[in-house]
């Protein structure tokens, strides 16, 4: 591997293997299977995932109690010091930052694996393509979905909302009909939905929001009718945190046979998430937010729902017979897969499934439960913070105004002090404009972020508004 200069030093793969911190069986997933022998242990296709396993009780959960130490000693990033003083990343609603199994995921393709899948008959064509289907099925069991067949490759949550709406919905929208979309959704699941309702003649009609940042369950079931044809809800809010109801929601819409698309992108990396359990028609999510690389997230959808949509982008892959005068396609979901796909993108998010489940869903949803009530109380202190959305389900999201600063001001102060968070309207401008702003700040939390890192945030934002009356 070639060591690339950065910034801050040199990137040796050495450095991404602390001592101690492996475990055994876990931190770099699977063993080759029979029929398999070529593909190094980290790049062991997963076994078929039908029926899905709940990965919170996962072959590869670690023993004994979780803690954040454990989840750090993996991310090498979080050893960077910025500004002079160590890294204190809380952008993980943004991006989260990657352990060294998904980075040595990566390397290893591309040092030992590398092809073009779903053609060619030499071995290691074969091997990518196990690669690739095997890390299907590992989001099928991730997801809880009934077969691998469910599972859709995409860029991210946007190109999988893009997908359906341009898919399903252009097949199954018509004038009058209606679009349901939450308040609280970011742009990727609004903007899609206006695109296509603009070209159907349909309409996207709002969800308002209540005071405290959840969605108006009253609202909501006088807003449904059966012109209702799809419902556009996140699993949970990148602004205000929120996570509402969404089986209540769900089949509340189908009584009037509307389709729900769920928007997990905040969801996936905080709690565990069962699509069959929802009873979810559509569930997108993207790597990059759950320690997996950028460029790769997938689509759920129940089977005879993707049975039934027509592609939406046409070239290699997705093809059953090319002639001039007539076209077939392949079945699902390679249907849906145009092109050559992120190959490396799929190893690495199939490794940083098994990292973040190895350590037990349920542990790190409790740890980090536990993680925003000290950041709830420690905000609180700090004179002139006002948190926004107070819904009583909540991911550790905390988007604030700070009194007499505006949010880039406060971004820039804290960088200063080596704390990463996020300033603007977070592409979710209507979440915002229900609080009267236009921009803000948010710090967002992971299972390797710890309550004196939260000190700290508030410490310096203490610091700046002291400074501020001096
Ligand atoms: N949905 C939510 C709730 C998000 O927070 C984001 C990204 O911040 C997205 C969708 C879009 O994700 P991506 O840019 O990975 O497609």
């Amino acid at each position: 591997m070639t060591t690339p200069d950065m910034p801050w030093g040199t990137y040796a793969p050495g450095m991404a293997q602390l001592p101690g911190t492996q475990v055994p069986g876990t931190a770099l997933p699977g063993t080759p299977p029979p029929g398999t022998p070529g593909l190094p242990p980290q790049l062991a296709p997963a076994a078929p995932a039908a029926p899905a396993q709940p990965t919170a009780g996962s072959a590869a959960t670690r023993s004994g109690r979780f803690t954040p130490e454990a989840a750090r000693r993996d991310v090498p990033v979080l050893q960077r010091p910025v500004n002079g003083r160590p890294v204190v990343w809380l952008d993980n609603g943004a991006t989260t930052q990657k352990p060294r199994q998904v980075i040595e995921t990566l390397a290893a393709y591309y040092a030992t694996a590398n092809s073009n899948i779903h053609r060619g008959a030499h071995t290691m064509a074969r091997e990518a393509t196990e690669l690739y289907e095997g890390g299907r099925a590992a989001v099928a069991g991730f997801l809880g979905a009934p077969s691998p067949d469910t599972i859709v490759f995409t860029r991210g949550t946007t190109e999988a909302v893009n997908l359906v709406a341009q898919s399903w919905g252009r097949a199954n929208l018509g004038p009058g009909d209606e679009i349901l979309v939450s308040t609280l959704e970011h742009h990727s699941n609004i903007v899609p939905w206006q695109l296509i309702a603009k070209e159907r003649r349909a309409r996207v009609v709002p969800i308002p929001l209540l005071p405290d940042g959840s969605i108006d369950q009253d609202a909501y079931a006088d807003l449904l009718s059966f012109r209702t044809q799809l419902v556009a809800i996140s699993h949970a809010s990148n602004v205000l945190g929120t996570v509402p109801p969404v089986k209540e929601m769900t089949a509340l819409a189908h009584r009037y046979d509307a389709k729900v698309l769920v928007d997990g992108a905040q969801a996936v990396a905080h709690f565990p998430v069962d699509v069959q359990d929802l009873d979810s028609d559509f569930y997108v999510f993207s790597g990059h937010k759950l320690y997996a690389p950028t460029g790769i997230g997938a689509l759920y959808a129940k089977p005879e729902v993707l049975a039934g949509m027509p592609p939406w982008q046409g070239g290699g892959n997705m093809i059953d017979q090319v002639e001039f005068g007539r076209v077939t396609y392949a079945p699902v979901p390679h249907r849906f897969e145009a092109g050559t796909g992120h190959i490396s993108g799929v190893a690495g998010l199939r490794s940083a499934i098994d990292w973040l489940s190895s350590f037990g869903r349920e542990a790190v949803a409790a740890y980090e439960t536990a993680l925003l009530a000290h950041a709830r109380q420690a905000l609180a202190a700090v004179p002139g913070l006002t948190v926004l959305g107070d819904a009583p389900e909540k991911i550790a999201v905390l988007t604030f105004t700070l009194a007499g600063h505006d949010p880039m001001t406060v971004a820039r102060w804290l960088d200063q002090a080596g704390i990463a968070v996020r300033a603007g309207h977070h592409c979710a401008q209507p979440s915002l404009r229900h609080y009267g702003l236009e921009t803000a700040t948010r710090a967002s939390l992971a299972l390797y972020n710890t309550a004196e890192e939260v000190d700290q945030l508030a410490a310096s934002l203490t610091q700046l508004q002291l400074q501020g009356a001096g």
